[in-house]
């Protein structure tokens, strides 16, 4: 009976399988063109400086609406984007789009910085310094007002990403690491890399809950970032209790549902411009 029952899940477990690759190729080639057809958009979610909830930065955040499929998670089509090598050129436009939007508000008198994230595949590309700088340059914005993220695991050719990232950040351009923490690299090579920004990914900023336990891993990473001088962003902060223990640790910045969605171009404006909401600054005052 029991080898009945494996060979029962097995056929499914590959059935499955099956379909997923099915579903992936359907997206890889709803993908191709999509560019061109418009398909894309970027929204920004607001980073806030924890202690006063004023907004110093926005992540741009990418869209895709297919005509076929619906709108699709980036969490779901980037991956097969990054496997087609659809991502270089998508990621390229992401770039121009957010920096473009960046100088507009420059313009509107909003000094916002905006980072934008930065795939694995396209830190391979022998090009990648020249198209940050060049988006700078073909849109005039600082590189002060650029930070690139990248995520560990992207460090799979060091010496490679180390000379593009170095390059990049010698213009002026800030880096960040993604998701810091959930990579497989070991620690070693935050001497070596060229960074600025530590983003505490957001699954130890769920299990912020007050006790000396919860709060290890988003601790130790505040510390470690004091040590080598970075700034840390505390990522996916949903609720007031995280945001109060974050900024107890010692983390300076903050992005989360707490204090926006990511949320299309025109609405930054308005959310720059609050800096009196919620309750934390009636607590702390
Ligand atoms: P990420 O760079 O770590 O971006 C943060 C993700 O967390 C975003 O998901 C954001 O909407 C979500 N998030 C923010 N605050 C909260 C919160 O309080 N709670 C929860 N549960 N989630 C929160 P999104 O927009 O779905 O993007 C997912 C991932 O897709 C990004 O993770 C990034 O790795 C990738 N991605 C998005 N846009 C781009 C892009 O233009 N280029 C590349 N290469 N990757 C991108
Ligand atoms: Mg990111
Ligand atoms: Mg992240
Ligand atoms: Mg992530």
């Amino acid at each position: 009976h029991a080898k009945r029952a494996g060979t029962a899940t097995f056929v499914v477990y590959e059935a499955s399988m099956n379909d997923r690759r099915a579903a992936d190729a359907a997206l890889a080639e709803a993908l191709e063109g999509a560019l061109q057809r418009d398909e894309f958009t970027v929204l920004y979610q607001p980073i806030v400086e924890l202690a006063t909830r004023r907004v110093v930065a926005v992540e741009a955040l990418l869209r895709w609406h297919s005509p076929l499929h619906g709108d699709v998670s980036p969490g779901r089509f980037i991956p097969v984007a990054e496997r087609s090598g659809d991502i270089v050129a998508i990621g390229q436009w992401v770039l121009e789009q957010a920096c473009r939007q960046a100088v507009a508000w420059r313009a509107a008198g909003i000094d916002l910085t905006v980072t934008v994230n930065v795939s694995p595949r396209q830190l391979q590309e022998p090009s990648l310094a020249r198209d940050v700088l060049g988006a700078l340059d073909r849109t005039g914005l600082p590189a002060i007002n650029l930070v690139v993220e990248v995520t560990e695991s992207a460090m799979v050719n060091e010496a490679v990403e180390i000379a593009a990232l170095r390059t990049i950040r010698a213009a002026g351009v800030r880096i960040a690491i993604d998701d810091f923490g959930t990579g497989y690299s070991s620690l070693q090579y935050l001497t070596r890399l060229p960074v600025d920004i530590l983003k505490i990914d957001r699954s130890f900023v769920a299990q912020l809950d007050g006790t000396a336990e919860g709060s290890a891993i988003a601790e130790a990473i505040v510390r470690l970032a004091q040590i080598l001088r970075l700034t840390t962003v505390a990522e996916g902060i949903e609720e007031e209790m995280q945001a109060r223990e974050l900024i107890n640790l010692g983390s300076q910045r903050g992005q989360g549902f707490l204090f926006s969605r990511p949320v299309p171009a025109d609405r930054i404006p308005e959310l720059a411009a609050d800096v009196t909401y919620t309750g934390f600054q009636q607590l702390s005052a």
